[in-house]
């Protein structure tokens, strides 16, 4: 799962980006709007923290933007407390949900996780296929059961796929929602991945399917 922050204040910038890449997302950030709006239209992510006082281009114009250029991927607004307007113009604008500052890191990833899961179509915050559950809010996985020991990028991988249960997903979508636009991206490294889950949980669990991708 891929996510962007869009926020201009610098401390809380990189609070959030830490905070999100410790849960296990991999992250981008912008410090303007304009940045922001160019990332959000050009890369794709699983959702996106964008505060609504940004220089160059406020946060609701950003959003706009997006939704009319037909981005719906979730948008959680941070915005000031005392600027209910913001939180009129931001849910009109088109935000999914909205954070008021300042907040505790653990409102933002909650909200996050809920956004990212309803996207999916998904109603609890533990997804289990077969005798895998995989726990967003611990973010977590176990077997029968028995938790299972999964790296971060091996733990986001099967994320991403058990949120898209039941679609192929191609190599490229996976590399585009599993690495932050820094990353040295090696389309092999997949491959890897998917062979070690398969090891961890069981064979069956991810299928290839040829030509096109894997499917949970
Ligand atoms: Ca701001």
């Amino acid at each position: 799962m891929r996510i962007l922050v869009v926020e201009d204040d610098p401390d809380l910038n990189r609070q959030l980006r830490e905070t999100l890449s410790e849960a296990g997302y991999a992250v981008d950030t912008a410090t303007d709007g304009e940045e922001g709006h160019f990332l959000g239209d050009t890369e794709p992510y699983d959702a996106i923290v964008l505060d609504v006082g940004l220089p160059e281009m406020d946060g609701v114009t950003v959003l706009e933007q997006w939704r009319k250029d037909g981005h719906t991927m979730p948008v959680l607004m941070l915005t000031a407390r005392d600027r209910w307007s913001d939180k009129v113009s931001a849910i009109d604008a088109g935000a999914d949900d909205y954070v008021t500052k300042p907040f505790h890191m653990e409102e933002v990833l909650a909200r996050l996780r809920a956004l990212i899961r309803r996207s999916a179509g998904i109603a609890s915050s533990v997804i289990e296929i077969g005798p895998v559950a995989l726990d967003a809010a611990k973010a977590s996985v176990t077997m029968e059961g028995n938790s299972v020991k999964l790296t971060s990028l091996e733990l986001r991988l099967l994320s991403y796929l058990m949120h898209h249960r039941g679609k192929v997903v191609s190599r490229t979508e996976l590399i585009e929602h599993l690495y932050d636009q820094d990353f040295d991206r090696d389309s092999n490294t997949i491959e890897v991945f998917v062979g070690r889950l398969r090891k961890k949980l069981f064979p069956d669990l991810i299928e290839t399917v040829r030509g096109m991708g894997y499917r949970v």
